[in-house]
């Protein structure tokens, strides 16, 4: 008899089923550990019986990836202790289980930071956003989650426990990339190769200041014209001002509409498109808040921003309003997305990124091919500064979805052709797998379904993800 509780009361279980993207799941039980040792012990049982085990954060996962196929319901929540914070060294160890933001919180308290801050970070797990690669506005200056993973402790589906760290050394030609260096294949991988039980990962110095901001622009081209220019300054050949950004995330005229009403900030009425930034200052140096303030208004009056209209957060609260309405942009429309899931439609939203300078083409093929099918204008926002617009639409219908999704194909297509990435956030999930086929051939395909079966060989981790 196993010694964990199988929660089999359907009523629970079904309130367990789905993610943030209303993929519909189903599942027999829920299981609940406290330990890795527990976690063993569900996988060894649920292997010898080939009973699928899907592990979950907080389900806020927009591909349907936490939504079980079947089987078991591995929820990580009970799994929640933030082991120890290393002053000294700068890490930090914890289970999965604590909201992102509260870990950052805690952090955060004892005068360290871990930048990773995806939107929903107040929405999901440390573990989930481990197991997504996850990333977010301050991805700009600090780079995704993978960069501060250091080390895992990872449960294999034999129940093996694999504890492996970033290799420290500098030079090795022993085997192919990706083996080299196995924390990187963990992070990101959705649920299907391994349970992440427990997560160690570098912190930095607090950065000692910053303020936000919101710059606004007459037409939307200026604005991506900005973004190029911001990018362009930042590389330290042609370095010509002290702008320094951490996020420059985009807000398009349907987005400064979503946050218009609810804005404790005054809101241009000729702007069709902003940019929110944020940049950290030293109140003790010459880069001090006057003078990045200046550099500020300078750049943004070079490159065409309602200058007079920028608003510029320098307290806490006004920061935290700031991003507040970042956020209500994303959860505004998966509110309004679900009012149709019963009618076949919802939200289709994507994260497909190409590089900075291919930005305009971009967006100007997408547009045009939405245009030509008629489709109600998408709300375009999110983290441009990473060549990374999110592109939502509202399906109506399922006839609408379908001719959404058409549209989102070709212009994934093109993505492609263009050097960029199907998914640059959101990873694969099940709703994404149509388009796997556009960034890899099947030949390398086929060699991460064989890694996947020689780790999982009856293939019990997150069915249907991925693949
Ligand atoms: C409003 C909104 C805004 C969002 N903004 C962003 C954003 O800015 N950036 C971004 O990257 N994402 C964003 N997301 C997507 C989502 O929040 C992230 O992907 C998040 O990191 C998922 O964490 P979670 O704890 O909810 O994981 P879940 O959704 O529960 O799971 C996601 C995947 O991780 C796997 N998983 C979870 N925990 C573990 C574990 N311990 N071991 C192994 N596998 C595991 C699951 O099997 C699943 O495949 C947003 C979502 C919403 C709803």
């Amino acid at each position: 008899m196993p010694n964990f509780e199988l929660i089999t009361d359907q009523d629970i279980v079904k309130s367990f089923c789905t993610d943030s993207s209303n993929y519909p799941g189903h599942a027999e039980a829920l299981v609940r550990p406290k330990t890795t040792a527990e976690v063993v012990e569900i996988v060894k049982e649920a292997n010898s019986k080939k009973i699928s085990v899907t592990t979950i954060g907080n389900r806020s996962s927009l591909t349907g990836s936490a939504a079980a196929e079947g089987g078991w319901i591995l929820d990580t929540s009970l799994m929640s202790k933030i082991i120890e914070i290393n002053h000294k060294e700068k890490f930090c160890i914890s289970e999965p289980g604590p909201m992102l933001a509260d870990f950052k919180k805690t952090i955060f308290e004892q005068g360290l930071f871990y930048p990773p801050d995806p939107t929903s970070e107040k929405e999901c797990f440390f573990g989930g956003s481990i197991a997504t690669n996850a990333s977010g506005a301050r991805t700009f200056k600090y780079g995704s989650t993978r960069k501060y993973v250091r080390a895992l402790e990872v449960v294999l589906a034999s129940g093996e426990v694999l504890n492996i760290r970033r290799p420290q050394i500098e030079k090795n030609t022993f085997g192919y990339l990706p083996f080299q260096n196995m924390v990187d294949i963990f992070v990101g991988s959705e649920g299907t190769l391994g349970i992440i039980t427990k997560t160690e990962v570098d912190l930095i110095e607090r950065p000692i200041a910053f303020f936000g901001g919101m710059a606004f622009f007459k037409t939307f081209s200026e604005c991506l014209d900005f973004v190029v220019a911001v990018r362009k300054d930042l590389r330290p050949q042609v370095f010509t001002t002290t702008i320094s950004p951490r996020a420059c995330e985009l807000f398009d005229h349907h987005s400064i509409n979503i946050i218009k009403s609810d804005s404790p900030f005054k809101i241009p009425e000729n702007a069709q498109a902003a940019i929110f930034f944020e940049q950290e200052y030293d109140p003790n140096s010459t880069d001090n808040f006057e003078k990045k303030l200046d550099a500020w208004l300078s750049f943004l009056e070079k490159n065409k921003a309602l200058v007079d209209e920028t608003i510029i957060a320098e307290q806490p609260k006004q920061q935290e309003e700031l991003r507040r309405l970042r956020h209500k942009v994303p959860s505004t429309l998966f509110e309004e997305g679900g009012d149709y899931v019963k009618n076949g439609g919802g939200k289709i939203s994507t994260d497909w990124s190409v590089p900075i300078n291919r930005i305009h083409e971009i967006i100007d093929y997408a547009q045009k091919l939405a245009t030509e099918a008629k489709l109600a204008e998408p709300v375009i926002y999110g983290h441009i500064g990473n060549g990374h617009p999110h592109y939502n639409f509202i399906a109506k219908s399922a006839e609408e979805k379908k001719q959404i999704l058409d549209v989102v194909h070709k212009t994934c297509q093109k993505v492609i052709s263009m050097n960029g990435t199907i998914a640059a956030e959101h990873g694969i999930g099940k709703i994404k797998k149509s388009f796997v086929k556009y960034q890899y051939p099947e030949s390398i395909i086929n060699a991460m379904k064989a890694m996947k079966y020689s780790l999982d060989p009856n293939g019990i981790l997150a069915p249907g993800n991925i693949f």
